[in-house]
């Protein structure tokens, strides 16, 4: 599409003073301007064509080159500093934001357009903790917690008027929910924009509260909350739910609920990230002569095989019966560590037997079994 004649985009003649561009350039920016058009994509583009206009008409030596060769003069890069085509409203009101000043619109950032006007609150984050069995863990649950906190008002629906039109327009900032500050520095005229103050960015102000939250929008209740905890979870960790927290003065964003882990110590098995560990006493003549022992495992009991000759130290690893990983990674092990136990009292009984092991060359190391062979077997049996 041909570009239109920059001054017949303001509108004024080739002669035009700086004053007169810059005055030309209010009119059209005043008129197309996006708070006065709001959805209106034809005035958007005059906004900016006016823009692009003003920003080679009001540089002496742009303009020096746009007048003698016209667009083809600014080497294609039209609107010089922004780049062709590419000057969007942001850019506009960044660089001719004191334009817009004297207008009561909005200056940097073109604020003004209510974008920022909504949320100008947000709820707080609440923390809870939720204590987990090693079985809950291992599967995945859900808890139904019952959280005390801020809800919105049922009474107002969150609005904290009385009724619909129990509001009146904001004085300070006069309905924009902004307030625009210009400061005078020695580079020019600065503007900075705020949130007002006094009606916290509404733009208006309530002049009957309702009763029940007194103009909060909020207020102390209950809620039962559903958590999916995920398989695998460990102490320590939090979940976050998004909006699931104290609820935002007058119709603002809720917080967050952040969920902290805490782990039941299970009575026999213990963690050690996805794998279980468990200690299994064996007695003497069980690791002598095999025997079959039972096992707690997470999903029930495991019947383990301990083969005669099993040395004390040994450690059976289950494979996949540790605990699910959280990332999906697979399950874990159940680590088995025996223990052979060693009687501190014997019977007369039993002392005879034991003297009658003694006597057994079985029942020591045979001699020489001290070298390097044996050792690696030991070792070996261990690993
Ligand atoms: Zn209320
Ligand atoms: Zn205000």
């Amino acid at each position: 599409m041909a570009k239109r004649d920059y001054y017949e985009v303001l509108g004024i003649d080739r002669n035009a003073s700086p004053e007169e561009i810059k005055k030309a350039y209010r009119k059209q920016a005043l008129k197309y301007h996006p708070d006065k058009n709001p959805g209106d994509h034809t005035a958007e583009e005059h906004f900016k064509e006016a823009a692009e206009a003003y920003e080679v008409l009001s540089d002496p030596e742009k303009k020096a080159r746009y007048d003698q060769y016209g667009h083809s003069g600014l080497g294609g890069a039209a609107g010089g500093g922004f780049g062709a085509g590419e000057m969007n409203i942001e850019d506009i009101f960044s660089h001719f934001g004191d334009i817009f000043g004297d207008f009561g619109f909005g200056g940097f950032g073109s604020s003004s357009r209510g974008r920022s006007r909504q949320h100008a609150n947000r709820g707080t984050n609440l923390r809870v903790k939720v204590k987990l069995t090693l079985e809950e863990i291992a599967k995945g649950v859900e808890k139904k917690i019952k959280v005390t906190k801020y809800i919105t008002c049922d009474a107002c629906n969150g609005s904290g008027a009385a009724h619909g039109s129990a509001y009146s327009t904001c004085s300070t900032c006069n309905g924009r929910g902004q307030v625009t500050r210009v400061t005078h520095t020695f580079l020019g005229q600065m503007q900075s924009t705020s949130v007002c103050p006094a009606c916290g960015g509404e733009g208006r102000i309530i002049t009957q509260k309702c009763p029940k939250c007194y103009g909060e929008g909020i207020i102390k209740g209950e809620e039962v909350i559903k958590i999916k905890i995920p398989a695998g979870v460990a102490e320590g960790m939090h979940l976050n739910m998004s909006g699931k927290g104290n609820a935002a003065r007058r119709g603002g964003i809720n917080g967050d609920l952040l969920v902290a882990i805490q782990e039941i110590p299970h009575p026999e098995l213990i963690r050690d990230g996805s794998n279980l560990n468990y200690h299994l006493f064996i007695s003497i003549p069980d690791a002598a002569l095999g025997t079959t022992a039972e096992i707690p495992a997470i999903d029930g009991k495991l019947k383990v095989r301990i083969d005669a000759g099993t040395q004390a130290g040994k450690i059976l690893r289950l494979k996949g019966k540790g605990l699910p990983d959280i990332n999906g990674y697979g399950r874990g092990d159940l680590h088995v560590k025996i223990h052979v136990w060693i009687p501190k009292k014997l019977s007369r009984e039993e002392t005879r037997l034991m003297e009658e092991f003694r006597k057994s060359d079985n029942f020591i190391p045979a001699p020489g079994s001290r070298d390097r062979g044996f050792f690696k077997k030991m070792r070996d049996m261990f690993e």
